[in-house]
């Protein structure tokens, strides 16, 4: 089986290449992006099979930026991920599949990525 493509996008570099190398290292081929203008775009040309998507990023948040995703692939799926206490609400109310604490212990999004792919 081919390995599954993921797209991480992320505004800060160290979180970037942290995640790039923590999952390449599980097999997973990596693609960045540093906002959710040029996530959209990568979305558009090429096949992801799961987005990692930062919530607090300039310009376009994480949260709009997963609407726009919704709204050109509908069953792209997406985890969202902000560090801890950046975000109070609800979030079974966001058309996420997975949420993540940001940590620099990768261990709960690796897991919660295998768990979105079934794996
Ligand atoms: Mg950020």
């Amino acid at each position: 089986m081919k390995n599954p493509r993921i797209l991480v996008v992320d505004d800060e570099e160290n979180i970037r290449l942290l995640f790039k190398e923590e999952l390449e290292e599980e097999g997973f081929e990596i693609g960045l992006a540093s906002n959710g203008f040029e996530a959209l775009d990568k979305l558009k040309t090429e096949r992801f099979d799961l987005v990692v998507l930062d919530i607090k990023m300039p310009g376009m948040d994480g949260i709009q930026t997963l609407n726009e995703i919704k709204n050109i692939k509908k069953d792209q799926p997406v985890i969202l991920c902000s560090a801890y206490g950046e975000f109070k609400q609800d979030f079974s109310s966001w058309v996420s599949d997975g949420y993540v604490v940001k940590s620099a212990d990768t261990r709960e999004l690796k897991q919660t990525i295998k768990n979105v792919l079934g794996l």
